[in-house]
């Protein structure tokens, strides 16, 4: 079967890396350039989107931030899962703050900001501190603004209005002002949903960001009450897209109740842990999902922590008996997500170790949440 994946990023790469055994043939369409390239080596396999189309049983996609021509292209070739609707709603905090509530599941409160009387009616409405987020473009942190106290609404209102004019999406474009919640901890889930309607849904996964970027994302033991909340608001959102494909979604723990913060139509950074920790990982199960093949199990079958590579960083071969490492073949660049250390275990304090191990060969500096992880999971265990 031969299978288009929208993007040709690290998780391109890794889809194809996993759809071998099952004899899938994975192809990448690079949205910048326009061409159709082999995921792993990039090579040019073709030019043009709609050869990509014509070659493919079945297209996907890896990021959810595509051009809506493309997006119409592929849902009218009636190949494409999870198909456009789920990718829009991902890419746009408006579509996808409206399907939360659709869906019935828990998210923060929010209000739609075009204009300067919206921007003071959430003030009123919502209250300080808040969180301001762009609608579309906006991942790893970027296109957020923080309001904390009444004196910085004028400067606030000044950098979204000249960030809303500049906008290149200037008719689609605006802003989500949400209440700032005070969680506890950042935790994700990762599932995927069959043609048939069946679930394969892992473990929650606990993630350590650094700067608004996931540093480390552990899953070890969570207790089970969290992780139905979580499954139960997965199945709601998964059902109301009539989703096909893995599906990731991340919660804030507040106090032991989840509430979602977004959704990711995708694989997802917070499920490469499954690569070593589950019995089939993300990459297989999304794959087995949009192909119309019966999912694997989700299941853990040991402790697994995800460290991501980022930026200008060289990693010593010393970590490798400690460590399985992932790299994505792409030039450094501060920020940059280059690749990730898989690291596992028998047990949580085992994990914790291991993560204390792995930091001694690595720079805090570039790995800041390490021995953050190390010590929460030494203290939990
Ligand atoms: P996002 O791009 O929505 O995932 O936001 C990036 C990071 O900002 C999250 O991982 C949180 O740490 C923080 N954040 C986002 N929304 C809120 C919120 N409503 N309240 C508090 N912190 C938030």
């Amino acid at each position: 079967m031969n299978v288009l994946v929208l993007g040709a990023g690290q998780l391109a790469r890794m889809m194809a890396l996993a759809g071998a055994p099952l004899n899938l043939t994975i192809s990448a369409y690079d949205v910048r350039s326009g061409n159709v390239v082999h995921p792993v080596t990039l090579e040019v396999l073709g030019r043009g989107l709609e050869h990509g189309i014509a070659n493919a049983d079945v297209i996907t996609a890896e990021f959810e931030h595509i051009a809506p021509d493309v997006l119409r292209l592929c849902q009218d070739s009636g190949k494409f899962y999870p198909g456009e609707e789920a990718i829009l709603t991902g890419g746009d905090r408006r579509k996808e703050k409206a399907l939360l509530d659709k869906a019935g599941v828990n998210n923060a409160r929010y209000q739609v900001i075009e204009n300067r009387a919206d921007f003071d009616n959430a003030i009123a409405r919502i209250g300080l501190p808040m969180i301001l987020k762009s609608a579309l473009d906006g991942y790893d942190g970027k296109g957020q603004w923080r309001l904390k106290s009444a004196d910085q609404a004028d400067d606030v209102w000044q950098d979204i209005e000249a960030f809303l004019t500049a906008s290149h999406q200037a008719d689609r474009q605006c802003v989500i002002a949400e209440e700032f919640v005070r969680f506890d901890r950042e935790v994700s889930l990762i599932g995927a949903r069959g043609q048939d309607g069946n679930l394969a849904i892992y473990p929650l996964t606990e993630n350590i960001h650094t700067d608004g970027i996931l540093s480390v994302s552990v899953s070890a033991n969570e207790n089970a009450a969290l992780q139905a909340q979580a499954e139960s608001m997965f199945d709601a959102v998964a059902s109301a897209l009539d989703y096909i494909g893995v599906l990731a979604i991340e919660f804030f723990d507040v106090n032991g109740t989840l509430m979602v913060n977004e959704i990711a139509p995708r694989v997802h950074n917070s499920g490469h842990w499954t690569q070593q920790g589950a019995d089939v990982c993300q990459f297989e199960n999304h794959l087995r999902a949009v192909c119309g093949l019966p999912l694997g199990s989700a299941k853990r079958v040991r402790p697994t922590a995800m460290v991501n590579i980022i930026g200008e960083v060289t990693v010593p071969t010393s970590i490798m008996p400690l460590a399985h490492v992932h790299w994505y073949d792409k030039a450094p660049r501060p920020g940059r997500k280059i690749g990730h250390i898989n690291v596992c275990a028998s047990s949580q304090s085992e994990l914790g170790e291991h993560l204390k191990a792995l930091s001694t060969h690595l720079s805090v500096d570039e790995f800041p949440a390490l021995l953050e992880a190390a010590e929460k999971l030494n203290q939990e265990a």
